[in-house]
């Protein structure tokens, strides 16, 4: 089996890693300490675990790999003006946006797209980061320098936020997990949910779009899809070229999790429709030190990443499955005595989703 190198060394290529492990394929995530002569890139398949990877002679390197999946591809993703360009294209529903070049445009901005304005920055956002929330008025705070670095969007009175994670291969096949339900709090993930029959409408809405956007792009792996729900419809907010912490749920809830999938589809190995078994909640940890008392519930899974906890980071996850939502949501009752304040509401919103 061939190797596969990472650009990037976060969470993501580490769960990659893993999911390679049983498969025998050496996964190396490839981050700023890399050791060149530890990395067998020359005779590697590469792929990417983030949008924008650190700079250096390695990196350099693995970025014009002749073998770099989706090489051409990322460039054009990891900018959010010619991501949205490409869905306009497309004729796929997402938020109306423009370019942001010049603070002169404010008053056009508010009367086209309402008083409701979120200021996103092209490259390199995320967790919510690189975002301002403006109304008439706060347009006076924003720093000079984001003029030309950012886009603006109609801000969405969305009733929810769904992810589609597919995978495709290089003979155009693709396979879809089912929709997964978020809730983010300010920009940042705290909760997923997925269930195994999903709304079928929205769902078949979710498979439509990126299917178009994978077979146009000709892309090969997994992409994850977040949306916003807008009365029936689905309207797109991003677009990830890459393994998404809103899969993670697939580690314990489907017979192929979407690292796993994601290697098979980079490397030409079959990607069969992976099988839901049953309810799956994600709870994202943000800023919280471990707490081993988690381990003592039997259906929490825990996830760790081995990384400094500061507050806003995400540290970890906890995956929990169950077929029967009666004994997933009382499980999650136990869980909310273990888990800080500030979890409260995410694992309420989720004891509700499986209602
Ligand atoms: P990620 O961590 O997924 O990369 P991000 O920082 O790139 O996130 P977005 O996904 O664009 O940012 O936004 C984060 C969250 O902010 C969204 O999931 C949604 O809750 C909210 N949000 C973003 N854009 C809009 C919008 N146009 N209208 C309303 N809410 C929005
Ligand atoms: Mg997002």
């Amino acid at each position: 089996m061939k190797p596969v190198c990472v650009l990037g060394n976060g969470q993501l290529g580490r769960m990659l890693r893993q999911a390679g492990e049983p498969l025998g394929i050496a996964v190396y995530p490839v981050g700023l300490n890399a050791e060149p002569e530890a990395v067998p890139y020359r005779s590697s398949v590469i792929t990417a675990e983030i949008e924008r990877w650190p700079e250096t002679a390695l990196t350099r390197e693995l970025a014009h790999h002749r073998d770099f999946v989706n090489r051409d591809i990322f460039p054009q993703l990891a900018d959010r003006l010619p991501q949205k360009q490409l869905l306009d294209t497309l004729g796929l529903a997402t938020a109306p946006w423009r370019l942001l070049s010049d603070a002169s445009q404010w008053p056009q901005l508010f009367a086209e797209l309402g008083d409701f304005i979120i200021v996103k920055r092209r490259t390199g956002g995320y967790d919510g980061r690189g975002q301002w929330r403006i109304r008439p008025g706060d347009e006076a705070e924003l720093p000079p320098e984001i003029y030309g670095e950012c886009i603006v969007e109609q801000g969405i009175p969305f009733s929810g936020e769904v992810s589609l994670i597919g995978a495709r291969n290089a003979k155009g096949e693709s396979v879809f997990y089912t929709l997964t339900h978020n809730l983010h709090q300010e920009g940042i993930l705290r909760t997923s949910v997925a269930l195994p029959n999903t709304d079928n409408r929205l769902q078949q809405q979710a498979e439509t779009m990126l299917s178009t956007i994978m077979n146009h792009l000709n892309y090969i792996g997994v992409m994850a899809m977040e949306c916003f729900i807008v009365g029936d419809n689905l309207l797109i907010n991003e677009l990830a070229p890459r393994v998404h912490n809103s899969g993670h749920w697939t580690q314990n809830g489907a017979s192929i999790s979407q690292f796993e999938l994601h290697l098979r589809a980079i490397l030409d190995l079959p990607i069969p429709q992976p099988e839901i078994f049953a309810p799956s909640v994600m709870i994202n940890l943000i800023g919280t030190e471990i707490n081993l008392a988690w381990l003592s519930l039997s259906l929490v899974c825990l996830h760790w990443y081995e990384k400094e906890v500061h507050p806003g980071r995400k540290v970890g996850h906890l995956n929990l499955t169950h077929a029967d939502k009666s004994i997933l949501k009382a499980e999650l009752q136990r869980l909310a005595s273990l888990l800080p304040a500030e979890y409260q509401s995410g694992l309420e919103w989720a004891q509700d989703k499986l209602n």
